[in-house]
């Protein structure tokens, strides 16, 4: 396999939770039927929502623009559906706090909306650079950054490799390796995609515990040489924006800073997907590819699911929850955020919604910290989470700021390897929500 390299060392810290991807490693994807409604929030991706440009008792076709994306970090929003709109109001959301939503009846139709298919070969590098804009991609791989600003570098800065994220490190979710199998054509071409976009070449970067995925890429690759596969050791969270870069190439991102400083774009492999959609198909991103799993879940799936679609109805669609869940997340075990309401609608974004048992958790309450020194010696980016973490709980937030709280990439490693169960990662958290507040209504004061 001349264009695959096996990587032996890793980075420091990190944890080996059980993977549990047998759950639905092998279920095929399979497309969840349209709902009834659908609730598209206007916020999916990072930076400022996207602008509703429907009102109620609009119809509208799928594909077509809800809501346009306001200012450069933004993305816009498109009709998963055909249908009407029959409100336009704050209603449930996947991060806990209520968001607009715009309400569509879902008709019976085919009609779509979507726009002209390009030619990836023939088409110019700012035609293909417009598409992703113009077709709302935002990042797959947790942040749900909008695409087109990763792949606009600012000036002086320049792109010298891309990666894609491949790891899926997270236990349980098999998103990424079920696309990898079934849509490996879709996958390459997507790559290619944004290679003509980025002047560079790929990596593609797979955790060691998906050998079908990295034989089925290796073998459709051939003898080329600008996409190549790195076999990355199974240790979480190598997938991981600084981690895998790190992987890849050797290089680090300092604290503060972005990939594109040390010359690197990372997509995920989802991303990469939906720019292959975009681009020769013409559709914008209005699916979400989901994992649906966990001990709790009575029929685990991967499932292809219209955005705005409820978490109840794909949970009904499974099976239901058994008995003994205890929870579900939205997200993967490490870095997901536990549902409260599960009319939550799905997003562009969203990876996976785990029905988790009490087994499966840890149900113990906290005890007083043992002094162990365990979370400090799993932190990958070498922070004392015990110490921010109390910062977090006492309020000190400049305290907690200096003590590196907006360096935490929110792995979660801390709060698993703790012994005394503290939820240190939910302390760190809202903390940094905090800190961040604070120092957005500093500058708006200055
Ligand atoms: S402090 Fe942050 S980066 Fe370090 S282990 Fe905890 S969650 Fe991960
Ligand atoms: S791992 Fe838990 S018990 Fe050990 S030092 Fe950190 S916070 Fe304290």
């Amino acid at each position: 396999m001349l264009n695959t390299l096996r990587l032996k060392g890793s980075f420091k810290g990190g944890v080996h939770p059980a993977e549990v991807k047998e759950l639905s490693k092998d279920v095929p994807f399979e497309r969840l039927p349209d709902p009834k409604t659908v609730y598209i929030p206007v916020s999916q991706h990072a930076g400022r929502e996207a602008k509703p440009l429907v009102a109620k008792g609009s119809t509208v076709k799928k594909g077509e623009l809800l809501a346009e994306s306001e200012g450069f970090i933004s993305a816009p929003v498109h009709s998963p559906v055909s249908g009407m709109v029959t409100k336009i109001s704050k209603t449930a959301h996947l991060s806990g706090a209520p968001k607009t939503v715009i309400e569509i009846s879902v008709a019976e139709s085919t009609d779509t909306s979507f726009m002209p298919p390009l030619d990836p070969k023939t088409a110019a590098r700012e035609e293909l650079l417009n598409r992703i804009k113009e077709a709302g991609i935002v990042g797959m791989g947790g942040a749900a950054f909008p695409m087109f600003v990763k792949l606009s570098p600012p000036p002086g800065k320049k792109i010298e490799k891309l990666i894609i994220n491949a790891a899926e490190c997270e236990p349980y979710l098999t998103r990424d390796y079920r696309l990898m199998l079934e849509y490996t054509d879709q996958l390459i071409v997507g790559i290619e995609i944004l290679m003509k976009i980025t002047g560079v070449e790929c990596v593609i970067g797979i955790e060691d515990n998906k050998p079908e995925a990295v034989e089925v890429i290796t073998r459709k690759l051939g003898s080329r040489s600008d996409i190549s596969v790195k076999v990355l050791p199974v240790k979480y969270p190598q997938g991981a924006e600084k981690m895998l870069i790190y992987a890849v190439t050797g290089k680090k991102v300092p604290p503060g800073k972005l990939p594109v400083d040390v010359g690197v774009v990372m997509q995920n492999v989802g991303t990469a997907i939906s720019v292959y959609k975009a681009v020769v198909e013409g559709q914008p991103q209005i699916e979400a590819w989901v994992s649906v799993t966990g001990g709790g879940i009575t029929s685990p799936r991967n499932l292809i699911v219209p955005i705005g679609t409820p978490v109840q109805n794909i949970l009904e669609f499974c099976g239901g929850l058994k008995p003994e869940a205890v929870k579900v997340v939205a997200g993967g075990p490490m870095m997901g955020n536990n549902l409260y309401d599960y009319s939550a609608p799905v997003m562009k974004a969203t990876s996976g919604l785990l029905a988790l048992t009490g087994a499966e958790t840890t149900a113990d309450g906290a005890v007083a910290c043992l002094r162990c020194g365990k979370c400090v010696e799993v932190c990958p980016v070498n922070l004392m989470p015990t110490r921010i973490s109390q910062f977090s709980k006492l309020q000190r937030f400049e305290d907690a700021e200096a003590a590196g709280i907006l360096v935490c990439m929110e792995c979660g490693c801390c709060a698993y390897e703790c012994p005394a169960n503290i939820p240190l990662v939910q302390w760190i958290r809202l903390g940094k929500k905090e800190v961040i507040r604070l120092k957005q209504q500093e500058r708006k004061t200055a």
